[in-house]
């Protein structure tokens, strides 16, 4: 039995009607990595590094970072990993870099601004990412872009440093997060190999809840109509670009959000370890025909609470 459930979690996620979905891992760490292959992943879809950040005095040095990130390529033993450049400011701070405070934090110099205000950090990580990419299947990713010179700007040094380390081409991509990268998703999709949605901040941003609010947090739900349709509108314009598309944030390791995504056409479900084994098979006992059509209700329902009946609805039926 035993061995069974752990060859069962090794396979590929396919529908009933044969389409294939891929389940990642979000993971923080070197240990998460492994943790992530023994729970059936198929990758890490992100790597939050600023994890390396957190909690000490000083910044992580090129060579800390890259045995940190090269650990985890060792780990993952061929499978890829994404690795997302900084993503400090907003409601994550780092005492010892001495940023001016700001009134709004997640309106302020966050993910990718933040590295091009502290350029020299960018490109420390940028060295180390690099360099660990000649070891194994690495993908870089740029959080909070907001605007199209950004990504163009972000490309343009991590080329610089490329040459400089010496290191062949590496995949690039963006998070989704914010609601004008969703409406220019046509023109940053010409510049990106694949996007990926933070659904943790484009809920905030899109219903303008902060997404640690004591009283607003419960209500900034996820599959929210108003973030399926954000969701709905970035697919469509990666499909016409020819660019495939992952969901990262919370709402991609929950049953509602991971049918619901994968009904809009979302191809990568990045999830808490834990989640991996559900999510597979969750996916797997049902058909993408169905959840194309859920997906389509769901983006005329009137509210979250709403998509989540139907999805109730839809799994007693397949039971
Ligand atoms: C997100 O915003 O959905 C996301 C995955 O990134 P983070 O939670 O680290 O902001
Ligand atoms: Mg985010």
């Amino acid at each position: 039995q035993r061995e069974t459930e752990k060859l069962e979690r090794y396979k590929p996620a396919i529908t009933r009607d044969g389409h294939r979905v891929e389940v990642a891992a979000n993971i923080g760490s070197a240990s998460d990595a492994e943790k992530a292959v023994n729970a059936g992943g198929e990758g890490v879809g992100l790597m939050r590094t600023e994890f390396l950040f957190l909690q000490r005095e000083d910044p992580p040095g090129e060579e800390e970072q890259y045995e940190a990130y090269r650990k985890m390529v060792r780990a993952l033993n061929g499978l890829p990993i994404i690795l997302r450049t900084l993503d400090i400011g907003g409601d994550k701070q780092v005492p010892y870099l001495s940023l001016p405070a700001e009134a709004n934090p997640f309106l302020g110099v966050r993910g990718i601004r933040l590295c091009f205000e502290r350029e020299d950090l960018f490109r420390t990580q940028l060295r180390a990412i690099l360099r660990a990419s000649l070891e194994g299947p690495v993908r870089i990713m740029y959080p909070m872009v907001a605007t199209l010179a950004e990504v163009r700007r972000a490309r343009a040094i991590t080329d610089e440093v490329r040459r400089e380390v010496g290191a062949g081409p590496v995949e690039t991509g963006i998070m989704i997060e914010v609601p004008s990268a969703v409406l220019l998703a046509d023109q940053l999709a010409r510049e990106v190999s694949f996007f990926s949605i933070g659904t943790n901040d484009l809920t905030q941003y899109t219903l303008a809840m902060d997404r640690e609010h004591p009283v607003l947090a419960p209500q900034a739900d996820g599959v929210h109509p108003a973030v399926l349709r954000m969701v709905d509108l970035t697919v469509k314009a990666a499909r016409n670009a020819g660019i495939w598309v992952g969901a990262c944030g919370g709402v991609a390791g929950d049953p509602a959000g991971a049918l619901t995504l994968t009904g809009l056409g979302v191809t990568e479900l990045s999830v808490a370890i834990p989640t991996i084994p559900s999510i597979k098979a969750l996916l797997r006992s049902v058909s993408l025909t169905d959840a194309e059509a859920l997906a389509r209700r769901a983006l005329a329902c009137a509210d979250a609470a709403e998509v989540r009946a139907l999805v109730r609805g839809m799994l007693s039926r397949t039971g």
